[in-house]
């Protein structure tokens, strides 16, 4: 029980920048609420790791990511997925 619990913990600590973001579709949200409501620890890391963010952001909105850090990162997943295919 102890480890099924902290397997949870990781899945749900891994994508909690995402789901502070918004970023996360509604089922995973709804999975990642039921599981702060049974588990202390990751609420407290999810107010930390919140309230870090808003001391982050000066903006309210967030700033979308430049036009060529994008291309950048989209010519390197592409390029990621073709040396993969490759193997
Ligand atoms: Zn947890």
């Amino acid at each position: 029980m102890a480890d099924h619990y902290h397997e949870n913990c990781q899945a749900l600590l891994g994508s909690l920048s995402e789901y502070i973001d918004g970023e996360l579709p509604p089922n995973l949200c709804e999975e990642i609420e039921k599981h702060l409501e049974g588990c202390e620890n990751c609420r407290v890391v999810l107010n930390t790791t919140k309230r870090t963010i808003d001391l982050v952001r000066v903006e309210p909105a967030r700033e979308p990511i430049p036009d060529d850090v994008r291309e950048r990162l989209f010519l390197r997943l592409n390029l990621d997925d073709f040396l993969e295919q490759k193997k």
